[in-house]
Order: structure tokens, then C-alpha cells, then sequence
């Protein structure tokens, strides 16, 4: 039934498109949608622990992150976006208020992976390197970091997102709400942490502080951001 539905709105899409329906319009629509996949886990689940629990890491990956990726999916099909890769369909989606489900569920896909690959079990400490070079010059060296993250993640009220970027060659940070991504704005993003709720609730309940400290001190993975950046 599914893919009835989706043929029947790629023939009238093409037939829009070409106030003819050919032949070919049917072997075409028959493909199947490219679709956008969910991203590996790049640890096991329980690898956070103490930090993070085995249980959150299940939530938030097999239902949330994985979630999204579905909806996405469901909603993909005979729209401009079909065809894209992720990052392509943030970047145009961003700008349409008539595809925001396919903004927001994109960008949490996006958000999402970035965030399980910002941390790594026995995390944290400090960066060296040209990292720590860019860093000193850029935020006040990786305590000047510190502070201004911890003060993005406790800042953002509600849902949301607390980042290190590159913006215009230089090391930013910064904080958007609910699904929204630097990548939307024109920045890279290099680091995030996942301040929903849902990110750390069944550990640390309200107290979203003792999850960002274990977060900066037990958990960063300074060689991702050190690639997103050289790389
Ligand atoms: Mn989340």
C-alpha cells in the first residue's frame, strides 16, 4: 500500500513537472526512495557508565534518535528532498516554514549522531596540539571553553542544543533551540551536547548540571572535534 501511495504522487509530481506521463515515469517511480539511514552506535550501549546509563543510551538511540530517522523517512517521499543527502536537506529545508516537520526531524537525525560521537568512554581532559593552539586563541584556552559551554547548556531554557563551532574561521560557542542546528546558520559544527530532557533525565533527573560537568570532564571526544576541524 505504502508503495502505491508514494508512485502515485511521483506520477502526478512528473506529470506536473511535464504535463505528460511517459512510460519511464512508472520504472523511475518504482525505485526505491534513497532514504536516510541511522547511524551506528559508535560504542556499545552501556560504554558510558557510570556517566551516562546503558538505559538512557538505549532510549535515546534506539527509540529517539532512530525516531527521527523513521519520521524523516515517512515524510521524504515525492517532496524536492527525496533525493538529497542529510546535510543537503537541512541546509534547504531551513529556510521553507512549509517543511518544517522535515527541518525539525532532519536536524535532530543530524544533531543526534553528532552527539553520540562527541563523547567516547574516558573522555574529557584537555585537547593538545593545534586543537589546543586554536583553542587558547580563539575561547581563552580549554577553561575559557569550559565556562562558556557549561553556561550555553545551563543557558538554553527549555529544549535544545549547546555547541563548539567553527564560524567564519574561528572557534564559537553557541546554543539553539528545540531541533534547530548550527549547520542551518552557516557555522560547522564540531561538538555538541543533547540538553532535552530526554538526554538525561533518568540519571541525573532535573539536575542538568552534574550531567554537563560529567559530559566536559568523563566523557568529551576532543580527536572528533580535532577531525571535524583538521580534517
Ligand atoms: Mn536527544
Amino acid at each position: 500500500m505504502k508503495g502505491l501511495k508514494i508512485t502515485r504522487r511521483q506520477l502526478i509530481k512528473n506529470a506536473a513537472a511535464t504535463g505528460i506521463l511517459l512510460a519511464t515515469d512508472f520504472s523511475s517511480a518504482k525505485k526505491k526512495p534513497s532514504g536516510i539511514s541511522l547511524p551506528r552506535l559508535p560504542y556499545p550501549k552501556g560504554a558510558l557508565v557510570p556517566f551516562i546509563s546503558k538505559r538512557t543510551v538505549s532510549f535515546h538511540y534506539g527509540k529517539h534518535h532512530r525516531g527521527y530517522v523513521d519520521k524523516l523517512n515517512r515524510a521524504l517521499p515525492g517532496t524536492e528532498f527525496e533525493k538529497m543527502p542529510l546535510e543537503k536537506i537541512i541546509k534547504a529545508s531551513a529556510t521553507k516554514p512549509q517543511h518544517q516537520k522535515i527541518f525539525n526531524n532532519a536536524a535532530q537525525v543530524y544533531n543526534h549522531t553528532l552527539y553520540f560521537k562527541s563523547m567516547k568512554p574516558r573522555g574529557g581532559g584537555s585537547p593538545k596540539g593545534k586543537l589546543a593552539e586554536r583553542l587558547n586563541g580563539d575561547l581563552g584556552g580549554v577553561t575559557g571553553f569550559r565556562q562558556a559551554f557549561l553556561d550555553a547548556a545551563l543557558g538554553q531554557f527549555g529544549s535544545g542544543w549547546a555547541w563548539l563551532v567553527e564560524d567564519q574561521g574561528k572557534l564559537k560557542v553557541t546554543r539553539t533551540a528545540n531541533a534547530d542546528t548550527p549547520l542551518a546558520h552557516g557555522q560547522t559544527p564540531l561538538l555538541v551536547i543533547d540538553v532535552w530532557e530526554h538526554a538525561y533525565y533518568l540519571d541525573y533527573q532535573n539536575r542538568r548540571k552534574d550531567y554537563v560537568l560529567a559530559f566536559l570532564d568523563h566523557l568529551l571526544n576532543w580527536d572528533f572535534v580535532a577531525e571535524g576541524l583538521f580534517d
